[in-house]
C-alpha cells in the first residue's frame, strides 16, 4: 500500500524475517502443541524455544513467560487476577494511573463494579505521575499498584521503578503494562523488580494478537481464560504456535536493533518539528526530556484534528488522534485531559509515531503536508 505511515503506536509491519520465521508453522509444522505425537513435539519444541528466548531477553525465567493473545489480555489478567488474588488476603484497594491504556482502565472500571475501591492517580502537565501522589494513595490495604512504562499517546515516561519499590513496601503487587516501551527501552524484569509486566507483538513488528505477560515466581494471580491446563495451567486455549514463535523472533530483532533504531527515531521528529518550525502556536504535548523518541504529541492552536486528520489522510498520511482503541469516539484523549488540558485543546491534539521503516523523504513530505493543512484549516 502506498502512503506515509506515521501511526506505529497503533500498529507496526510484521517484519519480513519474522514472517518467513513462521511461515512453517502455518504450512507443513501445523501441530498442535499439547499433543503428544511427533507433530505435536515439533510444535512444542518451538513454543518453548520462543518461551526461552523471550524470558532470556527480558532476563526472566523461562516459566515466568506467559503467552496471550496480546497487550488487552495481558493487561486484563494481570489486574484482575492480580487483585482478586490479593482480595483473598482482605487487600479490597487498587491504584492506577488515569492515563493507562483502555484495556487497564476497563479491568479496572470491573474490580469496582465487584467492590473494589480504586484509586486513580492524576499526572502532571508534564503527562507523569508524580511520586507523592503515588506515597498517598497507596495503603495497607492496597493490593495492586498498576502504571504503565510509557504512555502510548505522549510518549512520556512513568516512575515505574519508585512506584513498584512503594508498592512493595505496603505488601501490593506492582503491575506495569510495558506495551508501548517494549519497542524502544530495554526490559530486565529482575531489575526493575515488577511482579507482572504485559508485552505485545505487533507494536514491534510481530503479529497482531500475540502477546505475553511475565509474572514473576512466587506472584499468585487468578487466571483469566480458562478451560485448558495450557502455560502451566493458568491460560487456556490452544498455544497459537507461529504467533508465539513471530513475538519471540520480532522482540529478538527489535532488542539487537534498538539503540540504532532509537537513534534514528529521535532524528526523524527532530526533522519533523524542525521542518514545521515556521508554524505558529504548535504545542508539544508532555515533556520531550522524558519521552521516548518516537512519538511526537502536537497540538495546531485552532485546528480540529478530526479535520486534520481527514485531509492529512486524503493526501496520504496516516496518523490519529491518540489511542487506535478509540479513534471512532468523538471524546477528548483522557491522557490529554488529565494532563490539564481543556476538551477543546485535546481535540486539537495529534499523535504522529515514527518507525524504522520511516525515511527522511516521507517525514520531510508528511511535514510540509502538515504545514500547508494547518495553515488552510486555520483560514
Ligand atoms: C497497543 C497497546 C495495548 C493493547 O495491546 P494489543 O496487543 O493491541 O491488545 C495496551 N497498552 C498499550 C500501552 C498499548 O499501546
Amino acid at each position: 500500500m502506498k502512503g506515509i505511515y506515521l501511526d506505529h503506536a497503533a500498529t507496526t509491519p510484521v517484519d519480513k524475517e519474522v514472517f518467513e520465521r513462521i511461515r512453517p508453522y502455518y504450512t507443513e509444522l501445523f501441530g498442535n502443541a499439547d499433543s503428544p505425537h511427533a507433530f505435536g513435539r515439533r510444535a512444542m519444541a518451538a513454543v518453548d524455544e520462543a518461551r526461552d528466548t523471550l524470558a532470556s531477553l527480558l532476563h526472566a525465567k523461562n516459566n515466568e513467560v506467559y503467552f496471550t493473545s496480546g497487550g488487552t489480555e495481558s493487561d486484563n489478567w494481570a489486574i484482575l487476577g492480580g487483585a482478586r488474588a490479593k482480595r483473598r488476603e482482605g487487600k479490597t484497594h487498587v491504584v492506577i494511573s488515569s492515563i493507562e491504556h483502555h484495556a487497564s482502565l476497563f479491568a479496572a472500571k470491573t474490580l469496582e463494579n465487584e467492590g473494589f475501591s480504586v484509586s486513580y492517580l492524576p499526572v502532571n502537565k508534564g503527562g507523569s505521575v508524580e511520586v507523592n501522589a503515588l506515597e498517598e494513595a497507596i495503603t495497607e490495604n492496597t493490593g495492586l499498584v498498576a502504571l504503565m512504562w510509557t504512555n502510548n499517546e505522549t510518549g512520556v515516561l512513568q516512575p515505574i521503578e519508585r512506584a513498584c519499590e512503594l508498592a512493595h513496601e505496603k505488601g501490593a503487587l506492582f503491575f506495569t503494562d510495558a506495551v508501548q516501551a517494549a519497542p524502544y527501552l530495554p526490559i530486565d524484569v529482575e531489575k526493575l523488580g515488577v511482579d507482572m509486566l504485559s508485552v505485545s507483538g505487533h507494536k514491534f513488528h510481530g503479529l497482531k494478537g500475540s502477546g505475553a505477560l511475565f509474572i514473576k515466581n512466587g506472584v499468585k494471580i487468578e487466571k483469566l481464560v480458562g478451560g485448558g491446563e495450557q502455560e502451566r495451567g493458568l491460560r487456556g486455549g490452544t498455544v497459537n504456535v507461529a504467533s508465539v514463535v513471530a513475538l519471540a523472533a520480532a522482540y529478538e530483532k527489535t532488542r539487537k536493533e534498538q539503540a540504532e533504531t532509537n537513534k534514528k527515531l529521535k532524528n526523524l521528529s527532530e526533522l519533523f518539528l524542525q521542518e514545521i518550525s515556521t508554524l505558529e502556536d504548535v504545542t508539544r504535548n508532555g515533556e520531550s526530556e522524558n519521552a521516548l523518541p518516537s512519538i511526537l504529541n502536537l497540538r495546531f492552536g485552532g485546528v480540529e484534528n478530526t479535520a486534520f486528520l481527514y485531509n492529512m489522510d486524503l493526501k496520504g498520511v496516516c496518523l490519529a488522534a491518540g489511542s487506535a482503541c478509540a479513534s471512532a469516539s468523538v471524546k477528548p484523549s483522557h491522557v490529554l485531559t488529565a494532563m490539564g488540558l481543556t476538551e477543546r485543546e485535546a481535540k486539537e491534539s495529534v499523535r504522529f509515531s515514527f518507525g524504522k521503516t520511516n525515511e527522511e523523504e516521507e517525514v520531510r513530505e508528511a511535514a510540509l503536508l502538515t504545514k500547508e493543512t494547518v495553515e488552510r484549516l486555520r483560514k
